[in-house]
């Protein structure tokens, strides 16, 4: 009885406000989600990026070996959106990562065929600082909507790496060079990699190719946003 009430208390005293643009009511407001700007085909067989017509890859990807299958996001990094994101990386705000992940689990193709989920994970140390992994509070929602298991802590992260967003194009691929191992829980299985942003795809390629020494079948990615 006491629980019931102090919920609703809080609730009253912290109702619920828009990650995007702060309206009170939700944690993902309507118009929000209206100004998204979500990825629709054509999109680059690789790595996910949208492109005028119909083609197999886009210029970025040419003669560009990835060791994931295919990369995907919902949508486009920008606006409300990045907003919500650095919302997702400075507050637990697992209300926030469950709407997200709807949106993922409805852009997840289903011909990929995946069985096991696994963000992509901080390294110990920066876990421990912040206390979670905010690709987690997608990642795990996003895993219990599509039915499939989620195998946080097959994939580690084993050194700290700088935010890829700060580097230019060709630092990206060194920064991750060899960051991750991945463990024997994934041999054989087709992986689902998750991550909230795919800038240049050298994150999720890092991630993919330790998946892969392991002995993962197959690795895809899914991501909430891209950078265009
Ligand atoms: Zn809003
Ligand atoms: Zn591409």
């Amino acid at each position: 009885m006491f629980n019931r009430i102090g919920a609703a208390a809080v609730g009253w005293l912290f109702p619920a406000r828009c990650a995007g643009c702060g309206a009170l009511g939700s944690v993902w407001c309507a118009e929000c989600a209206a100004q998204t700007h979500v990825l629709q085909e054509p999109v680059c067989g690789h790595c996910g990026y949208p492109l005028p017509e119909p083609q197999a890859e886009c210029p970025a990807c040419q003669g560009r070996y990835f060791a994931f299958t295919q990369a995907r996001a919902w949508s486009s990094y920008g606006g409300v959106l990045r907003r919500a994101i650095l919302k997702l990386k400075h507050k637990r705000n697992k209300d926030l990562g469950a709407v997200l992940s709807a949106y993922m689990a409805a852009a997840l193709p289903p011909r990929w065929g995946v069985e096991l989920v696994i963000p992509v994970p901080l390294s110990v140390r920066r876990q421990a600082q912040r206390g979670y992994n905010p690709v987690e509070l997608l990642a795990a929602p996003l895993a219990l909507q599509v039915g499939l298991p989620l195998a946080a802590g097959a994939l580690q992260r084993q050194r700290d790496t700088l935010p890829q967003m700060d580097l230019q194009l060709e630092q990206r691929w060194a920064n991750v060079h060899g960051a991750f191992a991945g463990d024997a829980a994934v041999a054989g299985r087709r992986v689902l990699l998750v991550d909230d942003i795919i800038t240049s795809g050298a994150t999720a390629h890092a991630a993919a190719r330790a998946l892969r020494a392991a002995g993962a079948n197959s690795v895809y990615v899914l991501a909430l946003a891209r950078t265009l």
